[in-house]
């Protein structure tokens, strides 16, 4: 069993971890960090199965949000972690919103992400669609991610940043080669261990100049939050997230260790949809077990990191191309199916360059990103300011399977995302 610290423990950890400094010019970066609960109070509809009509029914580990603010030179970049599924049901503007208002930033200061948890409260602003007890979780959310963001933002202080990279084998490409009753080929949702798999677990660390300690140990990797399935109705960070709990439980001192999925469109955990978590008896189920592989992996990466800088800059730029949409398969011939928005942020801090992703995209996008990028290490955060599903590469639509099917956009869409990012890498490499 994970501990679950009380929510009024959480609290003081929070106002321990991140003193309030003086906000004088300091010359060279400066981070700061805050975290925030944001466990539902009460039951509410899970996200990420349609199969799922019942509300929840317990909760197995607390959901938090977390904010790591850099600056340099006047310019800020917030980057906020959530364990939620993702910004869907038209969440993403207003949350971004609420942020960039009250903490005065631009709208491309701000990567607002979700790690993709399964088993976290869908978010929905709108009344009637779903229980009014979501509507009222997304409300305090709202206020909970303008507060978390200000409290990082408070807690600025001189600061460096290293990066290392480690690998893991938790997630694996989940578009399993199977036959139909006929025979014929079809990719199915289960395990394709030779499919293409980007292991890489990507952490940066942030360290205080004054005291050398840590303040924060944040990590992408590339997974679905999908160890727990439909049939699970307990809150739970998934994989991602209890690899989260398992890095702040073990380096403690209040260091925060953020989670970003990388690109896990097709990547899913080792064990996936499991009905239920089983904790009796001591036994350690699946998610912890993988939650906790992953966020080892995540302190082994962190304790190898030598070098530490504390330059800028501090860049960012927020751009939403419209990409073309899918044919609708009730009428295969139609080409005037209006275009899509995706939104795509890019940033840098120093010679870190971070790659926001509106969308889930396929792992294969994600690493032709990092191959393609100018900077010597490039971060992969989808999920991010927008939720616009899958985006699948062209050589996959012939296959079919579930995120074919499911996709808004046209074949043509991901490397038109490729070639934008590429873009907005070469403007911000000249920063
Ligand atoms: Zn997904």
């Amino acid at each position: 069993m994970i501990p679950i610290r009380s929510r009024r423990a959480l609290l003081l950890f929070c106002s321990l971890a991140i003193p309030i400094l003086s906000t004088g010019q300091t010359e060279g970066l400066r981070v700061g960090v805050a975290k925030a609960d944001i466990t539902p109070a009460r039951p509410c509809m899970l996200g990420g199965y349609a199969s799922r009509t019942n509300l929840s029914t317990g909760v197995h580990d607390p959901l938090s949000a977390r904010a790591t603010v850099f600056e340099h030179d006047g310019r800020r970049l917030a980057l906020v972690s959530v364990d939620i599924l993702g910004f869907y049901n038209e969440t993403a503007e207003p949350l971004r919103n609420a942020i960039v208002d009250a903490c005065g930033l631009q709208p491309a200061q701000l990567m607002l992400a979700a790690i993709h948890t399964h088993a976290a409260p869908i978010p929905v602003l709108a009344a009637g669609k779903f229980h009014p007890n979501n509507v009222d979780y997304t409300k305090t959310l709202k206020d909970r991610l303008v507060k978390v963001t200000k409290d990082a933002i408070d807690g600025l202080r001189p600061a460096r940043i290293g990066i290392g990279v480690g690998a893991s084998p938790v997630g694996v490409n989940r578009r399993e080669r199977a036959t139909d009753k006929n025979g014929q080929p079809l990719i199915r949702l289960g395990r394709n261990p030779p499919g293409i798999t980007d292991h890489d677990v990507q952490v940066l660390q942030v360290r205080e100049r004054d005291t050398d300690q840590i303040a924060a140990t944040l990590f992408a990797y590339a997974t679905h939050g999908t160890s727990l399935g439909g049939k699970n109705l307990v809150v739970s960070g998934d994989v991602l997230g209890l690899a989260e709990q398992f890095v702040e439980k073990y380096l403690g001192n209040g260091i925060v260790g953020p989670a970003f999925a990388g690109a896990s469109g097709d990547i899913d955990p080792w064990f996936r949809v499991l009905p239920e978590i089983k904790t009796a008896d001591n036994w350690i189920p699946e998610p912890v077990l993988l939650g906790t592989f992953l966020g080892e992996e995540a302190i082994h990466t962190s304790e190898g990191i030598r070098d530490f800088s504390p330059n800028g800059p501090v860049a960012s730029l927020l751009k939403t191309i419209q990409l073309p949409a899918k044919a609708d398969p009730q009428n295969p011939g139609q080409t005037n199916s209006p275009p899509l928005p995706f939104a795509i942020t890019a940033a840098r801090v120093g010679d870190v360059a971070l790659v926001g992703l509106g969308g889930e995209v396929f792992n294969e996008i994600g690493r032709a990103i990092k191959d393609l990028s100018p900077f010597p290490r490039t971060i992969i955060i989808t999920h991010c300011n927008g939720a616009a599903g899958y985006l699948v590469p062209a050589r996959a639509y012939p296959e079919g399977g579930y995120e074919v099917k499911t996709t808004h956009f046209s074949p043509e869409a991901s490397d038109a995302v490729i070639k934008e990012v590429a873009s907005l890498l070469r403007q911000l490499k000249n920063e």
